[in-house]
């Protein structure tokens, strides 16, 4: 349990080969929660939200990447959760028959996605409350989601990194902009909880990013 102070539960998940960081986000009183990018390993997902004992209502993509979406078919079909990905990201989910691949990853392919998001949707119904901040970047529908005090960057903001803008559709440039614009106005003690590794701080990648350097 990365936080299991006072009402909220959240919990990281690393799962797959490229150990995606997969979260489960909730309100304990409410029993309501949502899943953050289900990116592998399906049936030790479905066993954690489970045991969270939370209702989930929503599944949120950071981005369409499949080890952010390789669990999301089983997921769907377990947890019965609505799932929301930025517009410019929704055609990742079209699937090339019953199983997809992508980047060498093979999956389930997922339902197309219920909601298609723009900058500042808010997901989430009974318990928490997701603003989505669209940060384009390393793909074109890479969003951010607020909750507070709370940051889920995906691949946008990574510990002392950045995510990659090697793959079709990067841009490396407009990748650091979103940073620079959206994410480092926020307090420092901004807690950000990203796609992949360790969670970090605003504060702490503003110092310590090298990336974000002028
Ligand atoms: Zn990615
Ligand atoms: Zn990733």
């Amino acid at each position: 349990m990365d936080d299991d102070t006072g009402d909220i539960y959240l919990q990281r998940i690393p799962v797959g080969r490229l150990t995606s960081n997969c979260y489960i986000f909730g309100l304990k009183e409410a029993g309501r929660g949502l899943v953050i990018d289900p990116g592998g390993e399906p049936a030790a997902l479905i066993e954690a939200v489970r045991a969270s004992g939370l209702t989930i209502t929503d599944i949120v993509l950071t981005h369409g990447h499949s080890d952010h979406i390789a669990a999301l078919r089983d997921l769907q079909e377990a947890t019965g959760g609505k799932v929301s990905i930025h517009a410019a990201d929704a055609d990742f989910l079209i699937g090339q028959g019953p199983v997809s691949s992508q980047f060498g990853i093979s999956y389930r392919t997922p339902d197309p996605p219920d909601r298609r998001l723009a900058d500042g949707d808010v997901i989430g119904s009974g318990g928490p409350e997701l603003t989505v901040i669209h940060t384009p970047g390393h793909t074109p529908g890479s969003i951010c989601l607020l909750a507070g005090a709370i940051i889920f960057t995906g691949d946008t903001l990574v510990r002392h990194g950045i995510g990659t803008t090697l793959m079709p559709g990067s841009s490396r440039r407009q990748l650091i902009e979103s940073i620079r614009s959206r994410l480092l106005p926020l307090p420092d003690e901004t807690l950000v909880y990203p796609g992949h590794g360790r969670p970090t701080s605003i504060g702490e990648e503003r110092r310590q990013n090298r990336y974000l350097k002028a």
